[in-house]
């Protein structure tokens, strides 16, 4: 079987404190990778990647900043775990891609992948107002900021005569404890 591979590394500004600071917020050890690619062989998305997750694990070790702030990996993971149940050496590598997004969002990077980005933060809308995502409503705002509102309204109608799309939200009870989860 052939892996499947990025682009080749080049050698920039090396920041060992960039390293250490994503270390700490991903909470893993990214220096134990092999690169033994396991994690990418197995990524259902490294196809739309520009950097495999092996690489991007390589990114982070050498505080390869902007290369690893910019890539479209960080905003293609869909914090799967297909990787990290896989990877020999337990490193939690959707973890280190959430800590490089929110990294790359704290420098005002601009999101190689906007429409990810915008879709993410209607989820976070969701949850926020209602503990729960609210998945029509997700949709028909995220539709509504691309001003895109019919392309996929037929998988819609499908969707929601098969009752997979709730019309009206549920609420959980204990909305303080949500709030107090998005209070800076
Ligand atoms: S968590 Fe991300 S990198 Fe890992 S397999 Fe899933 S999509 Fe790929
Ligand atoms: S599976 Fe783990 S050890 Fe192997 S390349 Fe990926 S992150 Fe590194």
């Amino acid at each position: 079987m052939t892996l499947p591979e990025g682009p080749p590394i080049r050698l920039g500004a090396l920041d060992p404190q960039f390293s250490r600071e994503i270390k700490k917020l991903a909470g893993t050890d990214f220096h134990a990778c092999l690169q033994c690619r396991s994690c990418s062989g197995g990524c259902p998305f490294s196809d739309h990647m520009d950097y495999m997750p092996n690489g991007v694990m390589r990114l982070v070790q050498l505080g390869l900043k902007q290369e690893a702030l910019s890539c479209n990996t960080i905003w293609i993971c869909v914090g799967c775990h297909t990787c990290s149940i896989q990877c020999p050496m337990a490193i939690d590598i959707p973890g280190v891609m959430d800590a490089l997004r929110e990294k790359a969002l704290a420098e005002n990077i601009e999101a190689i992948e906007p429409d990810i980005l915008a879709f993410h933060r209607e989820v976070l809308h969701s949850i926020a107002r209602y503990g729960r995502t609210h998945k029509l409503e997700i949709m028909l705002r995220y539709k509504l900021k691309k001003r895109d509102l019919f392309s996929d309204l037929d998988v819609g109608l499908r969707m929601l005569a098969k009752r997979k799309l709730d019309l009206s939200p549920s609420r959980i009870t204990d909305l303080e404890a949500i709030e107090k989860v998005f209070r800076p």
